[in-house]
C-alpha cells in the first residue's frame, strides 16, 4: 500500500493529453470552497507551474435546482466570497457566473491545457462532468477532495453495512498524510484575467431565481467559520460528545455538517486537528470519528454504486418486502399537507419538523424519529421515501447531500437489520415517542427550538 493515499485522490477521466494549444488550467470548482487542504487546487496549481501556465478557477452558479432557496445559496455565497479572497492572496485568478447550463463551462474548457474538477459522488454533476471530459481536447481530472479516503480504497462495491468499513476506516487513518502544503504559483495568474470583485459575485447572485421565503440560517458559510466552529467542538463539546452527542437538547455536536457538505472544511483536517491533541483511544474520538468517516464515508459508498440511491428500491430486498406486506395495515394517524407545516397531533415531530423548516437544522437523533413517523403516518410507505428526500433536501441546510439519502435510506431499513415484526413497519426498526421521553429530556427540547423560533422566524405557510 502507498505511504500517502492522498495521491489516489487524483484521476484522469478521458484518454487526452494535456492540450499544448491550451492558455491556463482550469479549476472547475464544485464544493471545494476553500485554500487549506483543498486537494483540488494543490494539484491545479502544480500542474500550471509545471506546464508554466497561468490558473484559472471557475465556479458556475446554476439556476433552477430542485428546492434552490436563499438558505442554501447564501451560506454558498459566504463561502465563495472568502474563496475569492483567498485565490487573490494566492495570485490566482477567479471567475464566477450564473449558468443555465454548461455552454460557459464548455467555453472555458476548450481554450484548457489541462482541467481539473472535485469528484463529486451524486449524479447530476458527475454527469456533466463525463460528457464535459468526452468534449474536450484537454486532459480531465477529478480530484475526490471532500471524502477522507479515496473511495476504492475502502471498499470497491456497494457496502451492505457499516461494520464492513469500519476496521479499515480506522486501521488506516494514518496512511491519509495529515500535512498540507501549497506550491506558490510561479505566474501571478491574475494578470491574465479580468479582476473578480465581490460585487460581481452579489451581482451574479441576484440573478438567480431563488425561494426567498427559505431564508434563515444559524451557520455563516465560509472556511473560517468552519475553523472557528471546529476549534470550539474540540474545545469545549469534544470531550462530551460520546454521552451527549444524541441528546436533541444538548448542542453537543460539531455543526460541522453544513461546511462539510459546502467543502468549506475537508475531513482531513478535522482529524488531524483532533488528533493534535487526542488519540482515537479516546471513546469520544472514536465516536466522533465513528460519525464523520464511517458513516459519512458509507454514504459516498451507498451514492456512488447504489443508482438508485434517492429513491427506494435502493432498499434490500427484506425490506421492500416487509414494508409491502404491511402496507394495508391501518394507520392510527394519517397525514399529508400538515406534515410539513408541523400541524400533526405529536408536539415532539412537530417541533423538529419546524426546527429544520425555520432555523435548517435538525438535531441528529431527531432526523431519525422524523423519518420513522413519517413512514408511520404516510398511507403509501413509497411516497413516504420521496417526501422525505424532498424536504429533508428542501429545507436542511446540510442537504442535498449523500448523508441525507443514506439518512432516509437508513430509516426504511437500509444499513440495518430486521426487528421484530410489527404493524405498518414489519421488520423495519421502529421508534416511538416514548423512547424520546425516557432518554432524553425533551420536553427541554420543544422550549429550546421554541424559544429559537420565536425570536428568528417568520410564517412560511402563511398567505
Ligand atoms: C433522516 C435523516 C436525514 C439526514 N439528512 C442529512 C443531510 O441532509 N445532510 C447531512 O449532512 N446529514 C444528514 N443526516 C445525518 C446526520 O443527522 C447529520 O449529519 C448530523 O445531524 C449533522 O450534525 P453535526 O454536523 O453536528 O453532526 P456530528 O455529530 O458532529 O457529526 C460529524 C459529522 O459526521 C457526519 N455524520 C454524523 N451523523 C451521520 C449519519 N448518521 N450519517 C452520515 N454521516 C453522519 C456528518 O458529516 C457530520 O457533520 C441525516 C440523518 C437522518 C437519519
Amino acid at each position: 500500500m502507498d505511504k500517502d493515499l492522498n495521491y489516489l485522490r487524483i484521476k484522469k477521466i478521458n484518454n487526452k493529453i494535456e492540450n499544448n494549444q491550451g492558455e491556463y488550467v482550469f479549476y472547475w470548482v464544485i464544493n471545494g470552497l476553500r485554500i487549506d487542504y483543498n486537494f483540488s487546487l494543490k494539484f491545479a496549481i502544480e500542474k500550471a507551474n509545471k506546464l508554466q501556465k497561468p490558473l484559472l478557477v471557475f465556479f458556475g452558479l446554476k439556476d433552477g435546482y430542485y428546492w434552490s432557496n436563499l438558505r442554501h445559496y447564501q451560506f454558498l455565497k459566504e463561502g465563495l466570497i472568502e474563496f475569492l479572497g483567498g485565490l487573490k492572496h494566492l495570485k490566482i485568478a477567479f471567475v464566477v457566473k450564473k449558468i443555465n447550463d454548461d455552454k460557459l463551462i464548455f467555453n472555458y474548457a476548450k481554450k484548457a491545457v489541462a482541467v481539473i474538477s472535485d469528484e463529486v459522488y451524486l449524479r447530476g454533476v458527475k454527469n456533466r462532468q463525463e460528457a464535459l471530459s468526452d468534449k474536450i481536447a484537454a486532459s480531465f481530472y477529478l480530484v475526490e477532495n471532500n471524502s477522507y479516503y479515496p473511495i476504492n480504497i475502502i471498499l470497491n462495491k456497494k457496502a451492505s453495512f457499516s461494520w464492513q468499513i469500519r476496521d479499515k476506516i480506522f486501521n488506516f487513518l494514518n496512511l491519509v498524510k495529515k500535512d498540507f502544503y501549497l506550491e506558490k504559483t510561479k505566474i501571478n495568474c491574475l494578470n491574465f484575467f479580468p479582476t473578480l470583485k465581490k460585487e460581481d459575485i452579489e451581482k451574479e447572485f441576484a440573478k438567480l431565481n431563488l425561494d426567498k421565503k427559505i431564508y434563515f440560517k444559524k451557520f455563516i458559510g465560509g472556511e473560517r467559520e468552519a475553523d472557528k466552529i471546529l476549534k470550539e467542538f474540540i474545545e469545549k463539546k469534544l470531550s462530551f460528545y460520546k454521552r451527549f452527542h444524541s441528546c436533541p437538547e444538548k448542542d453537543y455536536t460539531s455543526n460541522l455538517s453544513s461546511y462539510l457538505h459546502f467543502g468549506n472544511i475537508s475531513p482531513v483536517k478535522v482529524v488531524n486537528e483532533i488528533l493534535k491533541r487526542s488519540s482515537l483511544k479516546d471513546e469520544n474520538v472514536y465516536s466522533f470519528f465513528n460519525e464523520l468517516l464511517v458513516w459519512r464515508e458509507l454514504s459516498f459508498n451507498f451514492v456512488y454504486f447504489d443508482k438508485n440511491y434517492y429513491n427506494f428500491k435502493s432498499l434490500p430486498t427484506w425490506a421492500k418486502l416487509t414494508l409491502e406486506k404491511h402496507k394495508n395495515d391501518k394507520r392510527d394517524y394519517l397525514y399529508f399537507s400538515q406534515l410539513e407545516k408541523g400541524e400533526t397531533h405529536d408536539k415532539y415531530w412537530n417541533t423538529c419538523q419546524k426546527e429544520m423548516v425555520y432555523l435548517g437544522k435538525m438535531a441528529n437523533y431527531m432526523r431519525m424519529y422524523w423519518a420513522k413517523k413519517v413512514i408511520e403516518w404516510t398511507k403509501d410507505w413509497k411516497k413516504a421515501y420521496s417526501w422525505l428526500v424532498k424536504i429533508n433536501n428542501k429545507y436542511e441546510l446540510d442537504g442535498r447531500d449523500p448523508n441525507g439519502y443514506l439518512g432516509v435510506s437508513w430509516s426504511f431499513g437500509n444499513f440495518d437489520r430486521p426487528w421484530r415484526e410489527r404493524k405498518i413497519f414489519g421488520k423495519v426498526r421502529y421508534m416511538s415517542s416514548s423512547g424520546l421521553e425516557r432518554k432524553f429530556d425533551i420536553k427541554k427540547y420543544v422550549e429550546k427550538v421554541n424559544k429559537e423560533l420565536s425570536s428568528n422566524t417568520k410564517d412560511l405557510f402563511h398567505k
